[in-house]
């Protein structure tokens, strides 16, 4: 469908672009699945009455129904992957909070994870950690409990933990966005595995800057590295803790155009992967503690404002909308891009070579029938030719059968006047 199709509905999300691909591609993959199945107990009945279709054409038909389940699998379980990295206490785990509306992962000095965490969505209401290579289900109560198991954990700083939370509780995780924080760039000697590991298949990273500081060499280091290993990359900036530069009003607009300046030539100059546009709207600057207390005062039915921090929420607040908004939008589309182009076209090839294959079984049995026509006419005009001949010879006897009898007739009459 276009895009602009896609953009159709009640929901106005950008995130529907996604999510409407993933139905549609899902529903499409569902039709192949069936097609495949009937044409396979086809091909099989062929096979076993007539002899047209061979052993290996068989195998072939079955594997597709294979590759077809194969996809219709992945398919099902893809989503749009986000993940988070800067130094530790920037505010990665309260940005990730603050665009769940929840506190769910624990943030704050003491309560600092020092594994990844990745947020995804559970059905049926349950909310449960998964650790690496472990398929138990540890049950989650609460958050303060959540924070604890984390923390307790003896986790290796490259090993993943997975946090479901109930898909109803965020329409982000409702919409199959996932959320990995990293531990901070600034504790790591192992970037190269990281990315390797958790980042390969990110669609959008998010770099969450201490807006009070500058950008230190370990976080641009990182991103170096995964441009390097992924051909652009989809990158935002957040400067966060920016409620602390109300404190400073008068060099507040200068710091601000000093930091974009260097973030945007970072994006653009350092990296390449944006050109000056795009990335003058890749860079903001936010308080996630701000936005997150905003967030929890509106849920409880208060105005936002009442999460305010400092001198300059509503601005703040309007700039992570707006981040989220942008974000939304970059994620939904990179993600459909690399994910359901290749399925697409994978479906394309596979259709592609069962309809030649059942075009060659067509032509086949074309010629089988042609040939037992052929066949049948033959057989045809030799009964045809046998009957004339039959008719004929039928003919002959009963003339000369006429004739002897006449010849007798007439030799027992002279026989009898003599
Ligand atoms: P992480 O280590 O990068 O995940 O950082 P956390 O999210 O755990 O944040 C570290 C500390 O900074 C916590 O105490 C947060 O409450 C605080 N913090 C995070 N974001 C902001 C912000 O925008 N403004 C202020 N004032 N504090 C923040």
């Amino acid at each position: 469908l276009p895009e602009s199709r896609l953009y159709q509905s009640n929901d106005k999300s950008p995130l529907q672009i996604f999510v409407r691909a993933k139905k549609k591609i899902n529903d499409i993959y569902g039709e192949i699945e069936e097609y495949v199945h009937e044409t396979t107990t086809f091909i099989n009945a062929l096979h076993a009455e007539a002899e047209i279709v061979d052993k290996a054409e068989r195998e072939l038909f079955e594997s597709y129904v294979h590759k077809v389940a194969g996809i219709r699998e992945v398919l099902q379980r893809d989503h749009m992957k986000v993940a988070f990295f800067g130094r530790t206490s920037n505010g990665k785990s309260s940005v990730i909070n603050a665009m769940l509306r929840e506190k769910i992962l624990p943030s704050g000095i003491g309560h600092t994870t020092n594994c990844f965490c990745q947020v995804e969505g559970s059905n049926g209401g349950e909310a449960y950690l998964m650790k690496e290579g472990s398929d138990e289900k540890l049950n989650v109560v609460n958050i303060k409990q959540l924070a604890n198991a984390l923390c307790q954990e003896k986790l290796c700083e490259s090993s993943l933990v997975r946090i479901f939370w109930p898909r109803e509780r965020c329409s982000l995780l409702r919409d199959d966005v996932v959320f990995v924080d990293s531990p901070g760039v600034d504790v790591s000697a192992n970037l190269d595995d990281w990315i390797d590991n958790h980042c390969l298949n990110a669609d959008v990273f998010v770099l969450v800057l201490n807006a009070e500081s500058t950008m230190t060499r370990a976080e641009k280091q990182f991103f170096h590295t995964v441009s390097q290993k992924l051909s652009k990359p989809n990158i935002f900036i957040l400067n966060n803790r920016w409620d602390a530069s109300a404190n400073e009003p008068e060099c507040q607009e200068s710091v601000k155009s000093q930091h974009t300046e260097r973030c945007i030539d970072f994006l653009t100059k350092e990296l390449k992967v944006s050109n000056e546009k795009e990335a003058a709207e890749r860079v903001f600057f936010v308080s996630a503690r701000e936005t997150l207390q905003a967030r929890i005062e509106e849920a409880k039915g208060n105005p936002p404002h009442m999460g305010a921090i400092a001198e300059g929420f509503q601005i703040r607040y309007f700039e992570f909308q707006d981040f989220e908004r942008k974000f939304e939008e970059c994620i939904s589309q990179s993600a459909v891009k690399t994910k359901f182009q290749q399925h697409s076209s994978r479906g394309k090839s596979v259709s592609g070579d069962m309809k030649k294959m059942l075009d060659d079984i067509y032509e086949r049995i074309t010629i089988f029938r042609n040939l037992k026509q052929d066949q049948k006419n033959l057989l045809t005009e030799r009964i045809q030719g046998t009957e004339t001949q039959m008719m004929q010879v039928t003919r002959e006897m009963k003339m000369k059968i006429h004739n002897m009898v006449e010849e007798v007739e007439e030799k027992v009459s002279k026989a009898l006047n003599e």
